[in-house]
């Protein structure tokens, strides 16, 4: 399995290619952050599934909101 992104609003463990919650059906945006340091970025400045900055592997697919 490859479950290693988490949602932003209910911190529920996603699948990496997910682009919605199935607990809470929050949609994601294709940016990602870091639960670390905070960093944000897209999937592609996350080489490997870890944060460029940190090397945290913790990562938070962030919510679309609503316009
Ligand atoms: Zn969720
Ligand atoms: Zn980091």
């Amino acid at each position: 399995m490859d479950i290693n992104h988490f949602c932003s609003r209910c911190g529920s463990a996603v699948l990496k290619s997910a682009d919605h919650c199935d607990h809470c059906s929050a949609k994601f945006t294709d940016k990602l952050r870091c639960a670390a340091c905070d960093y944000i970025g897209t999937e592609e400045d996350y080489t490997l599934d870890r944060c460029p900055k940190c090397g945290c592997s913790r990562l938070i697919a962030l919510e679309l909101k609503a316009p």
